[in-house]
């Protein structure tokens, strides 16, 4: 059986600082050669080392722009030898991929419409084979699934790509929300749990969805020291022919990185630790608190099942989480998080008393 990204390589490049966070900026979709070169001159003039730019843009319906094609990589190329930039693209199918080494692009990512698709994925994994000097970035699929996007990356690594990351860009839900793409951190931070080798860089951009955003995300994804930031950034964003609510101009980049609180990645750990210590000590109770209202919980079940009520009692559970939602709130804690930890919990106690009536 294969050990997934036991040696996977770390994502450094010659000529950018590989202790700050790798930050890649560009715009949305390459559009000529002008507005390639202009956008890319600011982003280097920004301090960024690697440029992104889509050219095959995969877009929800018919009839938007979809990209220059393969004539974008030419552009990405000239930014390459002049500029010194390194570059970055989207794949999307085995042509792409073809086309994309062959131009030299240096970073290769997988959209989130992509890596949701594991026959599409699967396709861009054949065509990667043997090019192990290729970093591939795969974001997170656009359903909040974590085991679809940890699939992705292990299709990658079977093809023996070594210097592999993950892109968080947030996941689609219906209807109109603060944020274009939820960020649901709980699935970037369990995908680090599960592989903590793997780098994982936050897309604010397509997160946020609307310029104004990109900063606070960015800043949380740091504070929970995430590998890097991708952010759209473009000369003219409001002409931009896809995504131009999210774009910001190579000076408003500028800002939010000299704005940004960048942690150094070799900062000292002491206090760290200590307060990690702390954090360990309250899970350790909060596990003794679980299991203690879960034993109560199977009194609970033993006592419905002599006295033949029914396990789940719509009307005791609607009062429980009106009630723990308001002291949730006193204790300033967001709704939203207590709600989803009290349907685990009842989720739980439920399954616990339904083993005690079957096993009757
Ligand atoms: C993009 O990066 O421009 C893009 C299409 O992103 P996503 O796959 O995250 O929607
Ligand atoms: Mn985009």
């Amino acid at each position: 059986m294969t050990e997934y990204f036991k040696d996977l390589a770390p994502i450094t490049f010659d000529g950018i600082d590989n202790n700050r966070p790798l930050v890649i900026a560009g715009p949305c979709s390459a559009e000529s050669r002008e507005q390639i070169f202009e956008t890319a001159r600011g982003v280097k003039a920004a301090g960024v080392g690697v440029f992104r730019a889509g050219i095959w843009k995969p877009r929800t319906k018919p009839g938007g722009f979809e990209g220059v094609g393969i004539r974008g990589l030419l552009w990405l190329a000239e930014v390459k030898r002049d500029l010194g930039l390194l570059t970055a693209t989207e794949v999307a199918t085995r042509d792409h991929v073809a086309a994309a080494l062959d131009a030299g692009v240096d970073i290769l990512w997988i959209g989130a419409r992509t890596s949701a698709n594991p026959f599409a994925m699967q396709d861009i994994a054949n065509a990667l084979q043997g090019h192990p000097e290729v970093t591939v970035l795969v974001k997170n699929p656009v359903n909040p699934d974590l085991e679809l996007w940890i699939g992705a990356l292990q299709r990658i690594y079977n093809a023996g790509v070594r210097r592999l990351g993950a892109i968080h860009r947030g996941f689609s839900t219906y209807g109109k929300h603060l944020y274009r793409n939820e960020p649901q951190w709980y699935i970037p931070i369990e995908l680090h749990r599960r592989v903590p080798q793997l780098p994982i860089l936050s897309d604010p951009s397509h997160m946020g969805g609307k310029r104004e955003l990109i900063a606070p995300i960015a800043q949380q994804a740091l504070d929970m020291d995430f590998a890097g930031l991708m952010i759209e950034t473009h000369c003219n964003p409001d002409c931009a022919l896809s995504d131009r609510d999210q774009q910001v101009t190579p000076e408003a980049l500028n800002l939010i990185l000299n704005t940004l609180v960048m942690r150094d990645k070799k900062q000292s750990t002491e206090n760290l630790n200590l307060l990690r210590q702390q954090i360990d000590r309250c899970d350790n109770e909060l596990l003794e608190v679980l299991s203690r209202r879960m034993r109560v919980s199977r009194e609970i079940g033993q006592y419905k099942l002599e006295h033949n009520m029914s396990v789940v009692q719509a009307g005791r559970y609607s009062d429980i989480m009106a009630d723990r939602l308001r002291l949730a709130s006193e204790m300033g804690i967001g709704a939203d998080c207590m709600q989803v930890i009290m349907q685990a919990i009842h989720e739980e106690s439920v399954r616990q008393q339904i083993e005690i009536v079957n096993k009757a």
